[in-house]
Protein backbone atom coordinates (compact mmCIF):
# COMPACT_ATOMS: atom_id res chain seq x y z
CA UNK A 1 0.00 0.00 0.00
CA UNK A 2 1.58 3.05 -0.58
CA UNK A 3 -1.33 6.13 -1.64
CA UNK A 4 -3.89 6.90 1.07
CA UNK A 5 -6.39 9.16 1.47
CA UNK A 6 -8.32 10.03 4.39
CA UNK A 7 -11.89 11.57 4.06
CA UNK A 8 -12.01 14.23 7.69
CA UNK A 9 -9.22 15.61 9.76
CA UNK A 10 -10.74 15.26 13.11
CA UNK A 11 -9.03 13.50 16.20
CA UNK A 12 -9.48 9.93 14.11
CA UNK A 13 -8.21 10.77 10.65
CA UNK A 14 -5.73 13.11 11.66
CA UNK A 15 -4.40 10.76 13.99
CA UNK A 16 -4.41 7.77 11.60
CA UNK A 17 -2.67 10.20 8.89
CA UNK A 18 -0.03 10.50 11.87
CA UNK A 19 0.53 7.25 12.09
CA UNK A 20 0.36 6.27 8.16
CA UNK A 21 2.84 9.03 7.46
CA UNK A 22 5.12 6.84 10.47
CA UNK A 23 4.83 3.92 7.81
CA UNK A 24 6.03 6.13 5.05
CA UNK A 25 2.86 6.04 3.74
CA UNK A 26 1.52 8.56 1.08
CA UNK A 27 -1.39 10.26 2.54
CA UNK A 28 -3.92 13.06 1.62
CA UNK A 29 -6.29 14.12 4.08
CA UNK A 30 -9.43 15.69 2.71
CA UNK A 31 -11.35 17.85 5.55
CA UNK A 32 -14.56 19.80 5.04
CA UNK A 33 -12.82 22.15 7.97
CA UNK A 34 -16.43 22.26 9.47
CA UNK A 35 -15.57 21.75 13.60
CA UNK A 36 -18.05 19.26 14.24
CA UNK A 37 -16.24 17.82 17.87
CA UNK A 38 -12.63 17.11 18.05
CA UNK A 39 -12.08 21.10 18.20
CA UNK A 40 -14.31 22.03 20.87
CA UNK A 41 -14.12 18.47 22.66
CA UNK A 42 -12.67 19.32 26.24
CA UNK A 43 -9.65 16.89 25.58
CA UNK A 44 -10.05 15.20 28.96
CA UNK A 45 -8.21 11.70 29.30
CA UNK A 46 -10.07 10.12 32.10
CA UNK A 47 -9.90 5.97 32.63
CA UNK A 48 -13.43 6.23 34.74
CA UNK A 49 -16.75 6.13 33.49
CA UNK A 50 -18.55 7.13 36.75
CA UNK A 51 -21.71 6.35 37.09
CA UNK A 52 -21.08 2.50 37.86
CA UNK A 53 -17.68 3.69 38.43
CA UNK A 54 -16.00 1.26 35.76
CA UNK A 55 -12.94 1.23 34.18
CA UNK A 56 -13.16 2.83 30.59
CA UNK A 57 -13.30 -0.22 28.08
CA UNK A 58 -8.88 -0.79 27.59
CA UNK A 59 -8.38 2.01 29.93
CA UNK A 60 -5.22 0.48 30.83
CA UNK A 61 -3.72 -0.26 27.54
CA UNK A 62 -5.22 2.87 26.05
CA UNK A 63 -4.27 5.88 28.48
CA UNK A 64 -0.32 5.00 28.40
CA UNK A 65 -0.42 4.97 24.55
CA UNK A 66 -2.25 7.71 24.42
CA UNK A 67 -0.31 9.62 27.13
CA UNK A 68 3.01 9.17 24.73
CA UNK A 69 1.57 9.61 21.45
CA UNK A 70 0.82 13.36 22.51
CA UNK A 71 4.04 13.54 24.20
CA UNK A 72 6.01 12.90 21.01
CA UNK A 73 3.31 14.69 18.91
CA UNK A 74 4.57 18.22 21.31
CA UNK A 75 8.20 17.39 20.56
CA UNK A 76 7.27 16.60 16.88
CA UNK A 77 4.98 20.14 16.22
CA UNK A 78 7.06 22.32 19.05
CA UNK A 79 3.96 23.08 20.67
CA UNK A 80 2.75 22.27 24.69
CA UNK A 81 -1.07 21.00 24.65
CA UNK A 82 -0.80 18.04 27.57
CA UNK A 83 -1.41 18.44 31.28
CA UNK A 84 -1.67 16.49 34.13
CA UNK A 85 -4.76 16.67 35.78
CA UNK A 86 -6.31 15.77 39.25
CA UNK A 87 -10.48 14.67 38.48
CA UNK A 88 -12.35 14.92 41.69
CA UNK A 89 -15.73 13.37 41.57
CA UNK A 90 -18.41 13.90 44.07
CA UNK A 91 -20.32 11.29 44.61
CA UNK A 92 -24.27 11.76 44.74
CA UNK A 93 -24.79 9.04 46.71
CA UNK A 94 -24.15 6.78 49.24
CA UNK A 95 -24.54 3.96 46.25
CA UNK A 96 -21.54 5.74 44.32
CA UNK A 97 -19.65 6.17 46.97
CA UNK A 98 -19.90 3.01 47.58
CA UNK A 99 -18.89 1.27 44.59
CA UNK A 100 -15.30 3.25 44.72
CA UNK A 101 -14.90 2.06 48.35
CA UNK A 102 -15.28 -1.73 46.61
CA UNK A 103 -13.31 -1.20 44.10
CA UNK A 104 -10.27 1.22 45.30
CA UNK A 105 -8.85 -2.14 46.84
CA UNK A 106 -8.95 -4.23 43.27
CA UNK A 107 -5.54 -4.62 41.73
CA UNK A 108 -6.93 -3.59 37.99
CA UNK A 109 -7.89 -0.19 39.81
CA UNK A 110 -5.11 0.98 41.52
CA UNK A 111 -3.24 3.25 38.71
CA UNK A 112 -6.70 4.61 38.53
CA UNK A 113 -8.24 4.99 41.88
CA UNK A 114 -7.10 6.71 45.45
CA UNK A 115 -7.64 4.77 47.62
CA UNK A 116 -9.54 6.72 50.37
CA UNK A 117 -10.97 6.46 53.83
CA UNK A 118 -13.07 9.73 54.59
CA UNK A 119 -13.84 10.30 51.18
CA UNK A 120 -13.00 14.09 51.92
CA UNK A 121 -16.63 14.47 53.66
CA UNK A 122 -15.23 18.59 53.58
CA UNK A 123 -13.83 20.07 50.92
CA UNK A 124 -13.85 23.54 50.87
CA UNK A 125 -16.25 25.71 48.93
CA UNK A 126 -17.86 22.38 47.87
CA UNK A 127 -21.32 20.37 48.54
CA UNK A 128 -19.34 17.47 49.42
CA UNK A 129 -22.48 15.75 51.31
CA UNK A 130 -21.55 12.24 50.23
CA UNK A 131 -17.83 12.96 49.96
CA UNK A 132 -15.29 12.40 46.86
CA UNK A 133 -12.89 10.54 45.66
CA UNK A 134 -9.36 11.44 43.56
CA UNK A 135 -8.87 9.80 39.64
CA UNK A 136 -5.54 8.99 39.31
CA UNK A 137 -3.02 8.94 36.21
CA UNK A 138 -5.70 11.52 34.31
CA UNK A 139 -4.56 13.89 32.07
CA UNK A 140 -6.18 16.78 29.31
CA UNK A 141 -5.29 17.79 26.06
CA UNK A 142 -6.20 21.73 24.92
CA UNK A 143 -7.76 20.27 21.80
CA UNK A 144 -7.72 23.70 19.92
CA UNK A 145 -4.09 23.78 20.05
CA UNK A 146 -4.18 20.48 19.89
CA UNK A 147 -5.87 20.35 16.47
CA UNK A 148 -4.53 23.84 15.32
CA UNK A 149 -0.67 21.90 15.61
CA UNK A 150 -2.35 18.68 13.96
CA UNK A 151 -3.51 20.40 11.09
CA UNK A 152 -0.40 23.29 10.54
CA UNK A 153 1.60 19.96 10.52
CA UNK A 154 -0.46 18.17 8.10
CA UNK A 155 -0.19 20.95 5.81
CA UNK A 156 3.44 21.39 6.36
CA UNK A 157 3.90 18.19 5.20
CA UNK A 158 1.54 18.98 2.09
CA UNK A 159 -0.92 16.55 3.22
CA UNK A 160 -4.21 18.74 3.98
CA UNK A 161 -6.61 19.62 1.98
CA UNK A 162 -9.66 21.76 2.62
CA UNK A 163 -12.84 21.01 0.67
CA UNK A 164 -15.44 18.68 1.54
CA UNK A 165 -15.90 15.48 -1.01
CA UNK A 166 -18.01 14.79 -3.60
CA UNK A 167 -19.20 11.43 -4.40
CA UNK A 168 -19.88 12.24 -7.73
CA UNK A 169 -15.81 12.35 -8.09
CA UNK A 170 -15.38 9.49 -6.40
CA UNK A 171 -15.18 5.65 -7.68
CA UNK A 172 -15.27 3.27 -5.18
CA UNK A 173 -14.71 0.31 -7.43
CA UNK A 174 -11.17 1.91 -8.68
CA UNK A 175 -10.65 3.87 -5.77
CA UNK A 176 -10.09 6.82 -7.89
CA UNK A 177 -10.75 10.54 -6.66
CA UNK A 178 -10.69 13.65 -8.55
CA UNK A 179 -9.04 10.98 -11.18
CA UNK A 180 -5.81 10.07 -8.55
CA UNK A 181 -6.03 6.31 -8.21
CA UNK A 182 -5.41 5.37 -4.37
CA UNK A 183 -4.69 2.20 -2.54
CA UNK A 184 -7.14 2.68 0.18
CA UNK A 185 -9.56 5.29 1.25
CA UNK A 186 -10.86 5.59 4.83
CA UNK A 187 -13.85 7.38 5.97
CA UNK A 188 -13.38 9.15 9.18
CA UNK A 189 -16.16 11.32 9.19
CA UNK A 190 -17.08 11.84 12.86
CA UNK A 191 -21.31 12.54 12.90
CA UNK A 192 -21.56 13.45 9.08
CA UNK A 193 -21.13 9.69 8.23
CA UNK A 194 -24.67 9.84 7.73
CA UNK A 195 -24.24 12.05 4.98
CA UNK A 196 -21.49 9.56 3.15
CA UNK A 197 -23.43 6.56 0.98
CA UNK A 198 -21.06 4.03 2.31
CA UNK A 199 -20.98 2.24 5.83
CA UNK A 200 -24.39 2.95 6.39
CA UNK A 201 -25.08 -0.08 8.86
CA UNK A 202 -22.49 1.23 11.28
CA UNK A 203 -25.36 3.55 11.87
CA UNK A 204 -23.30 6.47 13.44
CA UNK A 205 -25.46 8.98 15.22
CA UNK A 206 -24.83 12.13 16.35
CA UNK A 207 -25.36 13.27 19.82
CA UNK A 208 -24.98 17.13 20.59
CA UNK A 209 -23.14 18.42 23.37
CA UNK A 210 -22.62 21.82 24.95
CA UNK A 211 -20.16 23.56 27.16
CA UNK A 212 -20.02 27.01 29.00
CA UNK A 213 -17.02 28.62 29.02
CA UNK A 214 -16.62 30.74 32.34
CA UNK A 215 -14.25 32.98 33.92
CA UNK A 216 -13.64 33.09 37.82
CA UNK A 217 -10.76 34.38 40.65
CA UNK A 218 -12.85 31.89 43.09
CA UNK A 219 -12.95 28.15 41.16
CA UNK A 220 -10.21 26.12 42.16
CA UNK A 221 -7.27 26.29 39.71
CA UNK A 222 -5.44 22.58 41.03
CA UNK A 223 -8.75 20.36 40.18
CA UNK A 224 -11.56 19.62 38.08
CA UNK A 225 -15.11 18.98 39.43
CA UNK A 226 -17.02 16.30 38.54
CA UNK A 227 -20.63 15.78 39.68
CA UNK A 228 -23.46 14.81 36.75
CA UNK A 229 -20.72 17.17 34.56
CA UNK A 230 -17.30 18.48 34.85
CA UNK A 231 -15.57 22.04 35.64
CA UNK A 232 -12.20 21.84 33.69
CA UNK A 233 -9.89 24.71 34.63
CA UNK A 234 -7.79 26.01 31.56
CA UNK A 235 -5.76 28.64 33.81
CA UNK A 236 -5.43 32.01 33.70
CA UNK A 237 -9.13 32.14 35.89
CA UNK A 238 -10.83 29.99 32.82
CA UNK A 239 -12.73 27.14 32.87
CA UNK A 240 -14.84 25.08 30.90
CA UNK A 241 -18.26 23.51 32.04
CA UNK A 242 -19.84 20.69 30.63
CA UNK A 243 -21.35 18.84 29.20
CA UNK A 244 -24.70 18.09 27.35
CA UNK A 245 -25.72 15.03 25.61
CA UNK A 246 -28.49 15.56 23.26
CA UNK A 247 -30.15 13.25 21.09
CA UNK A 248 -31.68 13.80 17.34
CA UNK A 249 -30.80 17.91 17.90
CA UNK A 250 -29.11 18.01 14.31
CA UNK A 251 -28.36 21.51 14.37
CA UNK A 252 -24.75 22.50 15.10
CA UNK A 253 -26.21 25.47 17.19
CA UNK A 254 -25.76 26.63 20.96
CA UNK A 255 -29.35 26.74 23.31
CA UNK A 256 -30.31 28.30 25.88
CA UNK A 257 -31.81 25.33 26.89
CA UNK A 258 -28.22 24.01 27.43
CA UNK A 259 -27.08 27.02 29.45
CA UNK A 260 -29.35 26.71 31.91
CA UNK A 261 -28.65 22.89 32.21
CA UNK A 262 -25.72 23.57 32.49
CA UNK A 263 -25.86 26.18 35.49
CA UNK A 264 -27.62 23.34 37.18
CA UNK A 265 -24.62 21.12 37.28
CA UNK A 266 -22.40 23.82 38.49
CA UNK A 267 -24.97 24.96 41.06
CA UNK A 268 -24.80 21.10 41.94
CA UNK A 269 -21.27 21.42 43.16
CA UNK A 270 -20.72 24.79 44.21
CA UNK A 271 -22.05 28.32 45.55
CA UNK A 272 -18.89 29.82 44.08
CA UNK A 273 -18.96 33.34 41.59
CA UNK A 274 -18.74 32.80 38.27
CA UNK A 275 -19.03 34.66 34.71
CA UNK A 276 -20.60 32.79 31.88
CA UNK A 277 -18.08 34.34 28.53
CA UNK A 278 -18.90 31.90 26.36
CA UNK A 279 -20.72 29.01 24.67
CA UNK A 280 -19.58 26.10 22.03
CA UNK A 281 -21.45 23.62 20.41
CA UNK A 282 -20.03 20.14 18.91
CA UNK A 283 -21.44 16.70 17.77
CA UNK A 284 -20.07 13.32 19.01
CA UNK A 285 -20.14 10.61 16.70
CA UNK A 286 -21.42 7.65 18.50
CA UNK A 287 -22.61 3.80 17.45
CA UNK A 288 -25.67 1.99 19.69
CA UNK A 289 -23.55 -0.93 21.45
CA UNK A 290 -20.95 2.06 22.28
CA UNK A 291 -17.83 0.67 20.72
CA UNK A 292 -15.85 2.04 18.02
CA UNK A 293 -16.16 1.54 14.43
CA UNK A 294 -13.22 -0.25 12.23
CA UNK A 295 -13.12 -2.24 9.25
CA UNK A 296 -13.16 -2.82 5.36
CA UNK A 297 -16.07 -2.34 3.34
CA UNK A 298 -17.33 -6.00 2.47
CA UNK A 299 -17.88 -5.18 -1.02
CA UNK A 300 -15.72 -2.45 -1.93
CA UNK A 301 -12.19 -3.32 -0.90
CA UNK A 302 -9.75 -0.61 -0.16
CA UNK A 303 -12.82 1.49 1.21
CA UNK A 304 -12.29 1.72 4.80
CA UNK A 305 -14.09 2.87 7.94
CA UNK A 306 -12.40 4.71 11.16
CA UNK A 307 -15.07 5.79 13.45
CA UNK A 308 -17.65 5.91 16.52
CA UNK A 309 -14.88 7.57 19.05
CA UNK A 310 -18.01 8.94 20.59
CA UNK A 311 -17.12 10.16 24.21
CA UNK A 312 -13.80 9.28 24.48
CA UNK A 313 -11.84 10.44 21.18
CA UNK A 314 -9.00 11.99 23.03
CA UNK A 315 -8.36 8.25 24.70
CA UNK A 316 -9.18 6.40 21.94
CA UNK A 317 -7.96 7.62 18.76
CA UNK A 318 -4.10 7.19 19.57
CA UNK A 319 -4.26 3.22 20.08
CA UNK A 320 -6.99 2.51 17.27
CA UNK A 321 -5.17 4.39 14.56
CA UNK A 322 -2.53 2.35 15.44
CA UNK A 323 -4.41 -0.86 15.55
CA UNK A 324 -6.17 0.18 12.23
CA UNK A 325 -2.84 1.15 10.43
CA UNK A 326 -1.70 -2.67 11.37
CA UNK A 327 -4.73 -4.09 10.26
CA UNK A 328 -4.81 -1.98 6.41
CA UNK A 329 -0.83 -2.58 6.09
CA UNK A 330 -0.42 -5.94 7.53
CA UNK A 331 -3.72 -7.59 8.12
CA UNK A 332 -3.82 -7.95 11.70
CA UNK A 333 -7.24 -8.38 13.18
CA UNK A 334 -8.55 -5.71 14.49
CA UNK A 335 -10.08 -6.04 18.52
CA UNK A 336 -13.32 -8.10 18.10
CA UNK A 337 -15.51 -5.47 19.69
CA UNK A 338 -14.71 -3.00 16.94
CA UNK A 339 -15.37 -4.74 13.70
CA UNK A 340 -17.29 -3.32 11.36
CA UNK A 341 -17.97 -6.69 10.50
CA UNK A 342 -20.47 -6.89 13.48
CA UNK A 343 -23.16 -4.95 11.40
CA UNK A 344 -23.17 -7.27 8.50
CA UNK A 345 -25.86 -10.02 8.87
C1 LIG B 1 -19.01 18.98 24.20
C2 LIG B 1 -18.07 17.84 23.92
C3 LIG B 1 -17.08 17.54 24.85
C4 LIG B 1 -16.21 16.47 24.62
N1 LIG B 1 -15.22 16.21 25.54
C5 LIG B 1 -14.37 15.18 25.32
C6 LIG B 1 -13.33 14.92 26.24
O1 LIG B 1 -13.17 15.60 27.26
N2 LIG B 1 -12.49 13.88 25.98
C7 LIG B 1 -12.62 13.11 24.84
O2 LIG B 1 -11.82 12.18 24.63
N3 LIG B 1 -13.60 13.35 23.95
C8 LIG B 1 -14.48 14.36 24.17
N4 LIG B 1 -15.49 14.60 23.28
C9 LIG B 1 -15.67 13.63 22.17
C10 LIG B 1 -14.69 13.89 21.03
O3 LIG B 1 -14.84 15.21 20.64
C11 LIG B 1 -14.99 12.91 19.89
O4 LIG B 1 -14.85 11.58 20.34
C12 LIG B 1 -14.01 13.10 18.74
O5 LIG B 1 -13.74 14.45 18.51
C13 LIG B 1 -14.52 12.46 17.45
O6 LIG B 1 -13.53 12.67 16.48
P1 LIG B 1 -13.75 12.38 14.95
O7 LIG B 1 -12.48 12.70 14.27
O8 LIG B 1 -14.32 11.02 14.77
O9 LIG B 1 -14.91 13.38 14.49
P2 LIG B 1 -14.90 14.96 14.24
O10 LIG B 1 -14.12 15.68 15.24
O11 LIG B 1 -16.31 15.33 14.05
O12 LIG B 1 -14.12 15.11 12.87
C14 LIG B 1 -14.68 14.76 11.63
C15 LIG B 1 -14.02 15.63 10.58
O13 LIG B 1 -14.46 15.16 9.31
C16 LIG B 1 -14.75 16.25 8.49
N5 LIG B 1 -15.76 15.79 7.53
C17 LIG B 1 -16.99 15.26 7.78
N6 LIG B 1 -17.62 14.95 6.64
C18 LIG B 1 -16.76 15.28 5.64
C19 LIG B 1 -16.83 15.21 4.23
N7 LIG B 1 -17.91 14.74 3.60
N8 LIG B 1 -15.79 15.68 3.51
C20 LIG B 1 -14.68 16.15 4.12
N9 LIG B 1 -14.56 16.23 5.47
C21 LIG B 1 -15.58 15.81 6.21
C22 LIG B 1 -15.26 17.35 9.42
O14 LIG B 1 -15.06 18.62 8.85
C23 LIG B 1 -14.41 17.11 10.67
O15 LIG B 1 -13.24 17.89 10.63
C24 LIG B 1 -16.34 15.68 23.45
C25 LIG B 1 -17.32 16.00 22.50
C26 LIG B 1 -18.18 17.07 22.73
C27 LIG B 1 -19.22 17.41 21.70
Amino acid sequence: MKNVLIIGGGIAGGSLALQLIEQNINVTVLDGGQNYSSVIASGMVNPMVFRRMNLSWRAAEMLPYARSFYNDLEQKFGIEFLADLKIRRFFSSDQERGYWEKKQHQSRYNDFLTVHSDFHKQVPNAKSEFGSGLVKSAFWIRSEVFMTGLHDYLSQQGVLNTAFFNENLFNASKLTYCSEKYDAVVFCCGSANNKISFFEPANIQYNRGQILELESKELPEGESWNRKGFLLPLGSNKFKLGATYEWNEPELSITTEAREKLEVVIQRITDLPYKVVGQQVGMRPTVVDRRPVLGMHPKHKGLFIFNGLGTKGYMMAPLLSKEMVDFMLKGTPLHKEVEYARFIK
